[in-house]
């Protein structure tokens, strides 16, 4: 794998790149949908197909428990499990295991946990995570990495650091199908110092790209945005920089200006559930009343096969009514909205208008409603 820097911004740390695999290319900046149980939840193959994302996720702790390491064997990893044929990036399991902080313990070795689904143990060690993204044949791995919140004391968030240096250093040795990137983690909490010494330690290794962790686990909105911008800007120029979980439209707006390439959330589909969608005219709720006989589509300047299709008055019946249509046709204009966002990022980058563009975002999601049009359509809620 090589990622290729095709253009700097020259406003911003905005870069224009492509990360090559061995499954094909990615553009970046790019979104990967998240397919925690191999599938974007709601959508089927065509649908994403018709999305035409460049990469999708997976989840290598949810995949080990079910449908376990036996079946990607058999059916020839993911790709052949589910159909896709394009890159597949799987985590590597240790954000899953932070966030079952009374049903497992950390130690050296690994993260013992015990099953959601059936309350046996496992031991998820970085030589297991790699074995088991090994078997899904996922393109780009990552190291397995100790997260820890942000808000934890500097001698608990640097113990979680060195661990993490240790296990990314572990799962190199472990990697056996060089094909397979592997990117390392970045940890350090918020602490400038940790933050640094920790790209510097994992940077003189041979690792194919960088993830930002640790971020989005209970630090301000600006100490992310501080911390990622200090980070990207101490990582090499030649790798790509990945930033987990991460977020919102404008969050990733604001990344890729302080030079991020990649993203992944399930805002998207969790938002879809709720009823609410990202539009050019700001993020709406689908569910209040005053939606029910609206005739026009939800984004009248959205391409998405929802928005061709329906009215805003049958996705609100269809939302009040919890009908898994209305989930999966909110979904797919939201995953639409942001592989949109992630080309109209990619091509003003391209034609050095990529301020002009930050410009215009950021005023059409902060724009205060006017009286007027509050009362005209007060589904409409700005971020
Ligand atoms: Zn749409």
């Amino acid at each position: 794998m090589h990622f290729e820097l095709q253009k700097q911004d020259s406003w911003s740390s905005a870069r224009r790149g492509v990360v090559h695999t061995r499954r094909g290319t990615i553009q970046t900046p790019a979104f990967m949908p998240v397919g925690t149980f191999g599938a974007v939840r709601t959508l089927d193959l065509a649908d994403l197909q018709s999305l035409n994302p460049d990469i999708i996720l997976g989840n290598t702790y949810h995949l080990m428990l079910r449908p376990g390491v036996e079946v990607f064997n058999h059916f020839g990893g993911i790709h052949g499990f589910i159909g896709w044929e394009k890159p597949v990036l799987t985590d590597s399991g240790g954000y899953q295991i932070f966030c079952l902080p009374h049903h497992r313990t950390i130690t050296e070795e690994g993260a013992r946990f015990r099953s959601y689904h059936d309350g046996r143990f496992f031991m998820l060690s970085p030589e297991k995570s790699i074995e088991v993204q090994t078997a899904i044949g996922s393109d780009i791995m990552m190291v397995l990495d100790q997260c820890i919140e942000s808000t934890a004391d500097i001698n608990a968030t640097r113990k979680a650091m060195e661990i993490t240096h240790r296990w990314a250093l572990r799962s190199l040795e472990a990697r056996s199908d060089a094909t397979q990137a592997l990117f390392a983690i970045v940890q350090g909490g918020v602490d400038e110092a940790l933050r640094y010494e920790s790209v510097d330690f994992l940077t003189q290794h041979p690792f194919d790209g960088f993830a930002i962790g640790g971020l989005a686990v209970g630090e301000t909105k600006r100490e992310r945005e501080d911390f990622t911008e200090l980070v990207a800007a101490r990582l090499p120029q030649n790798k790509p920089r990945y930033l987990m979980g991460v977020g919102t439209p404008i969050d990733l707006l604001e990344a890729v200006r302080r030079g991020v390439d990649m993203f992944d959330c399930v805002i998207p589909t969790m938002y879809a559930e709720r009823g609410k969608v990202f539009t050019s005219q700001g993020k709406k709720n689908v569910l209040p009343v005053a939606n029910r006989l609206s005739d026009q589509p939800l984004d009248p300047e959205c391409e998405c096969s929802t928005c061709r299709q329906y009215s805003l008055g049958y996705l609100n019946h269809l939302s009040k009514c919890e009908e898994p249509t209305g989930w999966r046709l909110l979904a797919l204009h939201n995953q639409h909205y942001y592989q949109h966002l992630m080309r109209q990022i990619r091509n003003a980058i391209e034609t050095d208008s990529f301020e002009s563009l930050y410009r215009d975002l950021t005023r059409q999601w902060t724009a205060p409603l006017s009286p007027r049009r509050a009362d005209i359509n007060s589904s409409v809620n700005y971020y």
